[in-house]
């Protein structure tokens, strides 16, 4: 049996994207695939809110992520660290042997702007990574006040993973001044994982330049050269470039507008029903994120049963991540959802809770 997706990565994909991936493969430096490639940019600029080119990288986002790190820093990169995600890239910044300092918050707690510009004032970072939306704990940190302090400081390159909110609201990359914005394709753009889409200023292709051992797989320089050429550096994954496509067309036939209505809709309705049966948000109030719940288990359900109850409904929910596992459960909200979706959820979780004994 196949059960729908509710956790927060990867999500369900609609019978259209999927079909989309179906079509015949066409030779990566082909007129076809130049065409394909050109024909997306565009509206990729306008979903990313930005003139610079949007590179398609094969791989999930950590590829690009780990990239971003070797292609700009040479002096010290910080990471600002509030959920599994972003405590990662520390892990990771330090793993390639880089110098990497912190900028820690509780999971679940917001990256603090004042800290940050406090932080960078020290004048030691050439590279700041932030995580817009803690997939890990449903924290989205204020991405207007955090980039008007990343602007004070013009010689740190700013890396932003919005892997999990980037359609589902409003993220304007030049208008906020953001160097590097990246995303993945299984989590808020709805499509199956493999794809990675990332950004880069003038301003970072420039340092990438300058930087030595960037690699090959993920050069900013490289994915420049063939950008130009309506190419990638090296085979990419066709079918999923048919099926951001497909899924971009779906994105103008909403609106954008209309999607981000939708996902403030969708999250608040998923809330609502929560806090009526008397669950809490786990992220600090007013820092939820519009694509996912993070609630704390606060009636200490026994979260692996609430989980085989719901497949026999044909949906799967995330019972918390990492350290958060059985104190927490993530309700996704993101991509495709619609009322009837997620009135379809809300129901069914109500019938397993009731035989829970929760009402
Ligand atoms: C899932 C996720 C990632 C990692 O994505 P992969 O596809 O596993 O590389 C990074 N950042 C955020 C915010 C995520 O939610």
């Amino acid at each position: 049996m196949s059960y729908k997706l509710f956790i927060p990565g990867p999500i369900a994909v609609s019978e259209k994207t999927l079909r989309a991936m179906t079509q015949s493969m066409i030779g990566h430096r082909s007129t076809d695939f130049v065409a394909l490639y050109q024909s997306i940019q565009p509206d990729l600029q306008t979903v990313f809110g930005t003139k610079d080119p949007v590179y398609l990288s094969t791989s999930s986002a950590w590829g690009v992520m780990e990239g971003s790190l070797r292609n700009l820093t040479k002096k010290k990169v910080l990471c600002c660290m509030n959920g599994a995600f972003s405590d990662k890239w520390l892990d990771v910044a330090q793993r390639c042997g880089f110098s990497a300092g912190s900028l820690k918050s509780e999971w679940g707690q917001p990256v603090d702007p004042e800290a940050l510009r406090q932080e960078l004032a020290t004048g030691a970072y050439d590279v700041v990574t932030l995580i817009h939306n803690e997939t890990s704990c449903g924290c989205m940190s204020d991405i207007v006040a955090i980039s008007a302090v990343l602007r004070e400081f013009p010689d740190v390159i700013s890396v932003v993973d919005t892997v999990s909110s980037l359609s589902a609201m409003p993220i304007k990359k030049d208008e906020l001044g953001i160097d590097v914005l990246l995303t993945g394709s299984q989590k808020a753009f709805a499509l199956p994982p493999g794809l990675a889409m990332i950004s880069v200023s003038q301003r970072a292709l420039e340092r990438a330049k300058t930087v030595t051992g960037r690699g090959y797989y993920f050069d900013f320089v490289e994915f420049q050269k063939n950008h130009e050429a309506g190419m990638t550096p090296s085979t990419p994954t066709i079918p999923h470039i048919y099926a951001l496509k497909s899924k971009l067309e779906d994105f103008k036939a909403e609106g954008l507008e209309n999607r981000y209505a939708r996902h403030a809709r969708l999250n608040k309705k998923v809330q609502d029903w929560a806090f009526a049966k008397g669950f809490k948000l786990f992220p600090k109030e007013g820092y939820g994120s519009v694509t996912l719940n993070c609630f704390a288990n606060t009636l200490n359900v026994d979260l692996s049963a609430l989980n085989k109850g719901l497949k026999k409904h044909g949906f799967v929910i995330d019972g918390g991540y990492g350290k958060l596992k059985g104190l927490t459960f993530r309700i996704s909200n993101m991509g495709d959802e619609t009322d009837e979706t997620i009135a379809a959820l809300l129901k069914a979780l109500d019938a397993v809770l009731g035989e829970l004994g929760v009402k």
